[in-house]
């Protein structure tokens, strides 16, 4: 089969030129190829191996190319990557890898094509499109990837067993593949995986994040989550969300599964949302549920504080997995606090409610309703559009008092300044006094978002706390 239509772009033909003036033999392989079949889009990256040094084929290209870009050489790995217009492109040479128990590191020789595509991931990783000026378009698919791209399947182009032990990662990114394509893993694979669920541990946390981010990133992250947690790799990555498996009944009186559920509001809010942090809180709204959870004979079971408690737990989360405890992390922690705040209000709004709601929030508050909505998993219609339907109300109040009062953000109208220099007072208690009354006055309407009324109102509590305003001299 030819594949010349893959190589329409201009470098394809430079990357040829280079190699035959070197006399190696070089060809595009790995995710190119597969999504070139699949027709995801086009290629933001491109692999391309040598068969002799990639390094010096880089160079060579680079040097073929009117502006004649960088070659970032990275000696250790053996790779050489360079831009050109809007594409990356990696060269490296054929590989043979070997590798020794407990170690992702594997002893590297030079290879053939066919040692390279025997280390490669999945059959539908391993095609190889030929650059040689003589077979220019080739493909050479020697697993059979392009049938299995057709059946949407994920399998190993050799034993499952040595594939995934080598390199644990893989484990992963079978799952990733499978839930950002939709495709489904061979049996032999997940048993393979089930079986080695334990030789995760020695992947650094960086690298399975990047595949845990890849799984969250796709249009149903549910799958890959009910994937991780039958093969058992979830429990080493995420035992919080283990942790809230299981319905529990005492006396007759059942909880629901939060596993499930938590899975269910990730894809709702996926369906909403492509930000990955808001993907984050909806992952984690209730872990804090497992270890606040109590049965109590009056009034069944209870989950009292697990906001609080999940908000906590995401700082420790984001630590153990070495993600940045940054404002990102803050932000999940701060939806995960405030998850059920607007559903106290989907009953019964009242504007000051609202205004507390926006004030705690701040800008997060939009995000923190997209979150509160795909929460409502109810398999009862009534409840289902009730819930809503009132969330709606909770969004068209927010905007209206949002527009009157001004609460985003909230800068009190009068300021410390302003209250030391109407009394003449020197930093003390009584300006904090001063200050939260007013602030609690908005938030509860009893006087408008603005300085005259603030004023009117700090005048009123400086008489109450026994000061007097200062005489201007
Ligand atoms: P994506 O761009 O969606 O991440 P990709 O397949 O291009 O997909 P890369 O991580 O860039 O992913 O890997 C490029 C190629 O390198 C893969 O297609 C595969 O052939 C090979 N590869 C990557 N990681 C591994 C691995 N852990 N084991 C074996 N082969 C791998």
């Amino acid at each position: 089969m030819n594949y010349k239509t893959a190589l329409q772009h201009p470098i394809f033909s430079k990357i040829s030129e280079a190699a035959a003036s070197l006399q190696l033999d070089a060809y595009a392989i790995g995710g190119f190829v597969r999504d070139f079949i699949l027709e995801r889009g086009d290629a933001k990256d491109i692999d391309i191996v040598a068969i002799g040094s990639g390094i010096e084929l880089a160079k060579k290209v680079a040097s073929l190319l009117p502006n004649k870009p960088k070659v970032k050489v990275f000696k250790t790995y053996g790779t050489a990557m360079l831009r050109y217009q809007d594409i990356e492109i990696e060269f490296v040479g054929a590989r043979k890898e070997s590798y020794i128990e407990n170690s992702r590191n594997p002893i590297v020789e030079n290879g053939t094509l066919e040692d390279d595509q025997n280390r490669r991931d999945f059959t539908i990783n391993a095609m190889a499109i030929s650059l040689n000026q003589e077979r220019y378009g080739d493909i050479l698919d020697p697993f059979n990837g392009i049938d299995d791209l057709r059946n949407k399947i994920i399998k190993t182009p050799l034993n499952p067993d040595i594939t995934y032990s080598d390199d644990p990662l893989r484990m992963l990114r079978a799952i990733r593949f499978a839930t950002q394509l939709n495709f489904t893993i061979e049996a032999e694979s997940l048993a393979s995986i089930s079986k080695n669920h334990q030789r995760i541990t020695i992947i650094t946390n960086e690298r399975i994040v990047t595949e845990l981010h890849k799984i969250m990133e796709s249009e149903q992250p549910s799958k890959g989550f009910l994937l991780l947690e039958k093969t058992g790799l979830l429990k080493h990555i995420l035992p919080e969300l283990i942790a809230l498996k299981g319905i529990e009944e005492i006396e007759g009186q059942r909880h629901k599964d939060n596993f499930y559920h938590t899975l269910e509001v990730l894809d709702n809010i996926s369906n909403h949302t492509d930000n990955l942090w808001l993907r984050w809180a909806a992952l984690l709204h209730d872990i804090g549920k497992a270890p606040t959870k109590k049965f109590h004979k009056t009034i069944g079971w209870t989950f009292h504080g697990h906001e609080f408690e999940g908000s906590k737990m995401v700082y420790k989360l984001f630590k153990r997995l070495k993600m940045p405890l940054n404002d990102k992390m803050k932000y999940v922690q701060k939806l995960v606090f405030m998850s059920s705040r607007p559903i106290a209000l989907a009953d019964y709004v009242t504007d000051s409610a609202v205004r507390r709601l926006v004030f705690d929030a701040g800008d997060f508050v939009d995000d923190l309703m997209t979150l509160c909505e795909a929460d409502i998993t109810t398999k009862n219609p009534k409840k289902f559009k009730k819930y809503h339907h009132n969330f709606q109300l909770v969004r068209e109040k927010i905007e209206e008092v949002e527009a009157r009062d001004h609460i985003r953000n909230f800068q009190p109208p009068i300021s410390g300044e302003d209250i030391m220099t109407t009394f003449n007072l020197s930093p003390s208690r009584e300006i904090g006094i001063i200050k939260e009354r007013i602030k609690e006055a908005v938030l509860e309407g009893e006087i408008p978002n603005q300085y005259e009324a603030a004023y009117e109102m700090m005048l009123k509590e400086g008489e109450k706390l026994g000061l007097k305003v200062a005489t201007k001299s």
